[in-house]
This record gives structure tokens, sequence and C-alpha cells, in this order.
């Protein structure tokens, strides 16, 4: 029987009715959740992440604030930027989109950003507060595949879950979620040895490599819950990391791509940003 589809685009709609909900109960108390997206250069995979993150802001009644800066743009004139963002009241959450060009430092530019504005969740400070089971931001990929994963309302304690890709933005984070839920997690990257013997033992299989049909079926254990984080561009195609049609055959539940895990990163964002200008006004409460 073919896989279900865990549909991000629906997932989303849901959600960010539920987003503008809580922008409505923030209006009413006088505060509008801001999100600034700085963008450096010109690079037309980034134009489009931030065109999708301006029109989901505007959907859900979120401010956002766009600052573009040139692609020979010094370190010094971006950290002056994120420092003046991290002075603006109008602003909950900042977001650096990366990549940056190969001149800055991003790891000195993310941490810049406030913890507390850090809406994507990589500043050192959420990422350990992650490692140590303490409350933080949750970065917004990892974030909404969980989300996606719940969705199939199985018990996730005990289960197999395999990540493969080890990076600091998807693979990392999206292990540590899966840990919380007590799974039993396994990582696996590029110098991984018989990659198809951990996949294959997998209830959860993520992947999250960068290369497009990547997961072929005989990778995959028979009803499975594949969810596919890749974004590949191909002849003018988007193509996740899995092969969608092969893997659907075997798989209990996947996640198509464009209209899975992607929808729901910036549905997240979304979420962080109003999420931060919540705890912004408990903790002005609270004197
Ligand atoms: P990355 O390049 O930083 O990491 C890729 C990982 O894949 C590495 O850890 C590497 O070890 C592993 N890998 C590479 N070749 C492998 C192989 N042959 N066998 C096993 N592992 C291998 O990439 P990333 O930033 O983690 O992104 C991964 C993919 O997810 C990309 O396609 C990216 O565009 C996409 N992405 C999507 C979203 C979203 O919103 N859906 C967000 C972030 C990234």
């Amino acid at each position: 029987m073919a896989a279900a589809i865990l549909d991000g685009k629906a997932m989303s709609e849901d959600l960010r009715s539920g987003i503008a909900r809580r922008v409505e109960k923030l209006k009413e108390a006088g505060i509008r959740p801001g999100l600034a997206v700085i963008l450096v250069g010109d690079d037309p995979a980034s134009e489009i992440y931030v065109r999708n993150k301006g029109k989901g802001c505007e959907e859900v009644g979120i401010l956002s604030e766009t600052v573009r800066l040139p692609a020979e743009t010094t370190q010094e004139a971006l950290e002056k930027e994120i420092d003046r963002l991290n002075r603006d009241d109008r602003i909950h959450g900042i977001l650096v989109q990366l990549p940056l060009p190969g001149h800055l430092d991003e790891e000195a530019a993310l941490a810049r950003i406030l913890p507390e504005k850090d809406v994507d969740g990589f500043h050192m400070i959420n990422a350990g507060r992650m490692m140590s089971g303490v409350k933080g931001v949750v970065a917004c990929t990892p974030k909404g595949a969980l989300h996606m994963i719940k969705t199939t309302g199985l018990d996730l304690s005990g289960k197999e879950a395999v990540v493969i890709g080890r990076s600091n933005i998807v693979g990392k984070p999206m292990a540590m979620l899966l840990l919380r839920e007590n799974c039993t997690v396994t990582i696996c990257h590029s110098r991984t040895k018989n990659l198809a013997e951990h996949t294959r033992r997998a209830d959860i299989l993520v992947a999250a490599v960068g290369k497009a049909g990547f997961v072929t079926p005989d990778m995959v254990k028979p009803g499975a819950i594949v969810i596919d984080v890749g974004i590949n561009r191909v002849d003018g195609k988007v193509l996740g990391d899995v092969d969608f049609d092969g893997v659907k055959e075997v798989a209990g539940w996947i996640t198509p791509v464009p209209g899975g895990v992607g929808k729901m990163t910036i549905t997240m964002l979304l979420d962080n940003t109003v999420e931060a200008a919540e705890r912004k006004r408990e903790l002005a409460a609270r004197g």
C-alpha cells in the first residue's frame, strides 16, 4: 500500500491560523511581533526564501523588515546592522539569511544576535539549551519536521530513528529532538559505512543530505516514516533527497518536496517570532 502523505502545506495552513490568532492577542495588548531578515548579496535561492518569509509574515500579521546589504558588505557593517536590530523594540526576531558571501564570518554574525531574538535557533546559547534539554528557541526545520512526525500519532518512545546528515542547522538538532522524544537515534553522514544497513532499521528516517533522490526504496524499512528535508534544484525543478515515487511504495508515511518540510520551516519561523514576542511580554509583566 502506498504511503500516507504528510502534507506540509495543509499542516502549515492549520498552524498559521493558530499563529495569526496569537498575533491578534498580542496586538490587543499593543504589541505587534516583528521579524527582521538580513540578506547580504543577491543569491537567487536566498531571494526566494526571503520573499516567502515576508509573505508568511504578512499572512499572519507579523511586521516584517528586510534589510538588504550589498555582497561586498564588511563584517563590521553587518554586525552594526545586527546591533541596530538588537536594540529595536519593534523587532522580536532577527534572521541572517545563510549562506553569507565567503568573506564574512557566519559564526560571528550569528553569535552577535541576542539569543532571545535568535528565531532561527542557531545561536550557541540556543543550541546549547537544546543539547541540555533546557527550554529555548528550537531551530525551525527540525522543529517543523518533528511536528510532521508527531502528526502520525505513533508513540515515538523507543523507536529507531536514523538521521542522514550532521549539519548544525538540520541533522544535529533533528537528532537531539528525536532523542528528547526517547527515540534510539543514529546519525549517519558522509563517512558512514554501509549506510543502507542503518537506514533499513529506521522506523523514522530523516534525510538531510543535499543530494536529489539519494534515498532509494531498498534503503527504507516497510512502514517507516520518511522525512525529506532536501531541497535540490535540478534542471529548474525542486527535488528532495528521497526518491519519492519509489519510496512511497515502501514507506508508511512520507513528506513530499515541494510542499513538505520547506513549508513547515517558514511556519516554524513565524511560530518562533511570535513566541519571542510572547516571552518578552511575559518578562515585562513580571517586571
Ligand atoms: P549540509 O551540506 O550542511 O549537510 C549535508 C550532510 O549530508 C552532511 O552532514 C554530510 O555528512 C551528509 N552527507 C553528504 N553525503 C553523504 C553521503 N553520501 N552519505 C551520508 N551522508 C552524506 O546541508 P544542510 O544544510 O544540512 O542541508 C541538507 C539539505 O536540506 C539540503 O538539500 C538543503 O537545501 C536542505 N535544507 C532544507 C531546509 C528546509 O526548509 N526544508 C532547511 C535547511 C536545509
